[in-house]
């Protein structure tokens, strides 16, 4: 395994990163935990969650994937070992706290309740899971000023993680969905305002959606911002399992309102995705993250699995060094599907 500094900090985290968001849905405790022992045990200490998990979000499940996390937690011991990244939830979402707002109250009352469900009494990487205002986010791309959407101001979100900092209850602080008027406006107050600054920021990031690029990844090289780069294989479709015949568990067809990745411009750049790997001997899956691990950007690729063999195999894409001819396939299948999923 290899490990990158998580931002500005003196964190060191591994690479991958284990995702969690199936747990308390698709995933039992018990398969949860097996998941958890295999990561740990590939030298994997870093593992992300969120008040809202699993997904899709509902009232009677929020909160069980950071329970179930805070169990293993609890049963292994050696908390320090590992790095805690969690994310209080931003608005919409009626059934947390009828509808979250990034303000004082919320966040503290949002901090405290995870810590609870973790049995911890600190996160290693506090993240704000998406803004408070009218932006490009969750495939979004044509920009329409509405300033009067904007709710609470990033100087307040920000005042209230240093606190949560100076407290101990804390260690770093994130942003996630973010676009890069979000990631400077965090860095200026934070300099402005003698409060911490953001490690990182974890956005989509996929073959599919390299929107990232854009504006963002300058940013991560000259900030000190690294990506936290999520949902690496576009929701499973990059592994190719649904161009031919969909499994009836995976979670495109158990939950059809994900449909960020199954939209005809993304199944035909899936299709040449599947075609390049074919052709030279990878797995489409490996191949996917793979490119993920292999970007300048990047601090930690989130994979996530249903199971112990997709995690094995996504764990293994470490091993995976792609050619100078596979980058260039890849590269001009970009430039005709550039971002088909946003
Ligand atoms: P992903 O890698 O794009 O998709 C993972 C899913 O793909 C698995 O659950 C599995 O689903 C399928 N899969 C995984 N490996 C496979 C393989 N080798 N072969 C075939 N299918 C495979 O990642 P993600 O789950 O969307 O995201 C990863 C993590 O990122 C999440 O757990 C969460 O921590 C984070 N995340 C954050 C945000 C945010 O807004 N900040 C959003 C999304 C995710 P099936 O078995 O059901 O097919």
């Amino acid at each position: 395994m290899q490990y990158r500094t998580l931002g500005t900090s003196d964190i060191q985290v591994s690479l991958l990163c284990l995702g969690t968001m199936t747990w308390g849905e698709q995933n039992t405790e018990a398969e949860a935990y097996s998941q958890l022992d295999m990561a740990v045990d590939h030298g994997i200490n870093f593992i992300d969650t969120a008040e809202l998990y699993p997904v899709p979000p509902r009232a009677e499940t929020q909160g069980r994937t950071e329970t179930y996390l805070g169990n293993w937690l609890a049963r292994r011991g050696r908390r320090d070992d590992l790095v805690i990244a969690t994310k209080a939830a931003g608005p919409g979402l009626e059934h947390i706290r009828g509808g979250p707002r990034l303000d004082r109250a919320h966040l503290e009352q949002a901090l405290h309740d995870s810590l609870q469900r973790l049995q911890t009494d600190y996160v290693d990487l506090y993240q704000i899971h998406w803004p408070m205002r009218s932006t490009n986010y969750f495939g979004k791309l044509g920009y329409e000023h509405q300033p009067e959407a904007d709710d609470t101001p990033i100087v307040e979100t920000l005042a209230v993680l240093g606190d949560m900092v100076k407290a101990g209850k804390v260690r770093t602080i994130g942003i996630s969905n973010e676009t890069p008027w979000g990631l400077m406006a965090y860095l200026r107050v934070a300099e402005g305002q003698n409060l911490p600054r953001i490690v990182s920021i974890q956005n989509p990031y996929n073959l599919l959606n390299r929107s990232f690029e854009v504006g963002l990844a300058e940013m991560a090289h000259r900030e000190q911002v690294g990506l936290l780069a999520y949902s690496p294989m576009a929701f499973g479709a990059l592994s190719g399992k649904y161009l031919e015949s969909p499994p009836a568990d995976g979670r495109l067809t158990l939950f059809s309102r994900f449909s960020r990745y199954s939209g005809d411009t993304g199944v035909a750049a899936t299709r040449a995705y599947v075609e390049i790997a074919r052709r030279h001997g990878l797995s489409p899956a490996q191949m996917a993250l793979a490119f993920v691990n292999s970007r300048s950007f990047l601090t930690s690729n989130i994979i996530g699995a249903t199971r112990l063999e997709q995690l094995e195999e996504n764990i293994a894409s470490l091993e995976i060094t792609l050619s100078q001819a596979v980058l260039e396939e890849i590269e001009s299948v970009h430039q005709r599907h550039t971002i088909p999923c946003p």
